[in-house]
């Protein structure tokens, strides 16, 4: 399968077989500031240097929200040249595959589930910590959509009732107290720099929004990647997991774990594969 991974920094793309390797990959900075055509083009010539040399089963995409149910349109906070644009039929048309688009998050829990953290796991919760928060949650084997595809938001749950205004325009989302974008709002300084203190305080707020996600979902198991929390490592999943523990006291929630990611730098583009991989059924 031929995964790609569309963000406002980078696009990338992969090869990725039947087992969850990467046989190949490539990437290209995103021109973020650009027009629609000219980041598309940028991409079509990205996807074009896959080697035709393998065989691809389909092609599976995971980008930035929000979009379309099923990716038909995307519209990136963070890429502004894109409003509305075609994706899927674009990219279908480019390689003549098979094309599933999905938000970068939920194709990601997909990943962990195939062949990450989450393997063989039907209930759990993946979420990414770094400049912004998202996620997505599978229940009963199944990757939860919603009305519109937008399950999973966990970066607006609210984890200080009185915080700090997210760009939701809520106050004391979880995005808006322990994303990467909102440490250096509050520090002036990037993430990477915290002192113990903060991580800390970040590493509790996400053990909280994931305590009530275990609550109301019925959950044992939440993985996490991005680069704000593997960052942090130990000091953080530490915290998480305190906090977790001390406010997940259900008889069914009790003991849930929230644990690091294992797909590591791949975890998007296997994400991103996983997404056609359940559209065509393949195993
Ligand atoms: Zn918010």
């Amino acid at each position: 399968m031929l995964g790609v991974d569309i963000g406002a920094t980078k696009m990338a793309v992969g090869a990725v077989d039947g087992t969850g390797s990467v046989l190949w990959s490539a990437r290209v900075a995103t021109p973020s500031d650009s027009g629609a055509e000219e980041i598309w083009s940028a991409l079509a010539g990205l996807v074009s240097s896959a080697p035709d040399t393998l065989r691809y089963a389909g092609c599976g995409v995971g980008c930035a929200g929000p979009m379309e149910p099923g990716g038909s349109t995307v519209s990136p906070l963070n890429i502004p040249g894109w409003r509305d644009f075609p994706l899927r039929s674009r990219i279908a048309g480019l390689t003549g595959l098979t094309t599933a688009v999905d938000n970068d998050a939920k194709a990601l829990a997909l990943g962990e589930g195939w062949v990450g953290t989450a393997a063989g796991e039907a209930n759990y919760i993946s979420m990414v910590v770094s400049t912004g928060i998202g996620g997505g949650i599978v229940v009963d084997g199944r990757l939860l959509e919603g009305r519109a595809g937008n399950a999973g938001h966990v970066g607006h749950l609210i984890v200080e009732p009185d915080g700090r205004l997210c760009v939701c325009g809520a106050r004391g989302c979880l995005e808006a107290e322990a994303s990467g974008s909102a440490i250096l709002a509050l520090t002036g300084r990037p993430p990477a720099d915290a002192v113990a203190a903060l991580v800390y305080r970040v590493g509790t707020m996400v053990g909280r929004a994931v305590a009530d996600v275990a609550n109301l979902l019925d959950l044992h198991l939440a993985t996490v990647a991005g680069s704000v929390a593997l960052g942090y490592g130990a000091p953080f999943f530490e915290a998480a997991q305190r906090e977790l523990s001390a406010r997940s006291k259900l008889r069914f929630s009790a003991g849930c774990r929230i644990v690091p990611s294992r797909l590591g730098a791949w975890g998007p583009l296997v994400g991103a594969a996983a997404v056609v991989r359940r559209e065509i059924g393949a195993q």
